[in-house]
């Protein structure tokens, strides 16, 4: 990936999943839980290639600027009521975490819908960490955060296999 085609704003929120202790590769493993019965010669490689692409889209970038920086000022008990108790407590029936994520899923159509619905069930990998509501740390939006650019990342891979991206030629 060059670096130097990087907006600021993509290294910010590339920074941010850094912060949080989430690193790509984590997230690439999702993308080959998704994917792997579906390619017999899929590696990590091409899974990270794919997470990279996501992270590269500008809602993506605003999706997790405005998830982590939630789950941060929760965390530090800085939100005003009924919020601050609400994300803190990764309410249940709260749903604004899952809305951000859906702008992360839409990016490569609607594969990743799917995808996205079954690893948020499953809970693999790093999904167990950060679901795992023990440790003090709040969470509440970058589960969902991390879920849905897999589920992109498996969207855009399975389109990419078949030869149906205009912006891979661009590469
Ligand atoms: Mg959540």
């Amino acid at each position: 990936m060059n670096v130097e085609k990087q907006s600021e704003l993509e290294r910010d929120a590339r920074k941010m999943l850094e912060f949080r202790n989430v690193k790509l590769i984590d997230i690439a493993e999702l993308v080959f839980y998704l994917q792997a019965q579906y390619h017999d010669d899929l590696t990590m490689d091409v899974c990270l290639h794919n997470v990279n692409r996501v992270l590269s889209k500008r809602e993506v970038q605003h999706a997790v600027l405005t998830g982590i920086e939630l789950d941060i000022l929760a965390e530090k008990g800085l939100l005003s009521e009924p919020l601050q108790d609400i994300i803190h407590r990764d309410e249940g029936l709260y749903g604004i975490d899952e809305v951000i994520a859906l702008s992360i899923v839409n990016v490569y159509g609607s594969i990743g819908f799917t995808s996205y619905g079954f690893i948020d069930k499953q809970k693999p990998g790093i999904l167990s960490r950060l679901n795992d509501h023990s440790n003090g740390e709040v969470h509440t939006f970058l589960d969902d955060i991390v879920g849905a650019i897999a589920a992109a990342a498996s969207s855009r891979l399975a389109h990419a296999i078949v030869g149906d991206l205009e912006e891979e030629n661009q590469e």
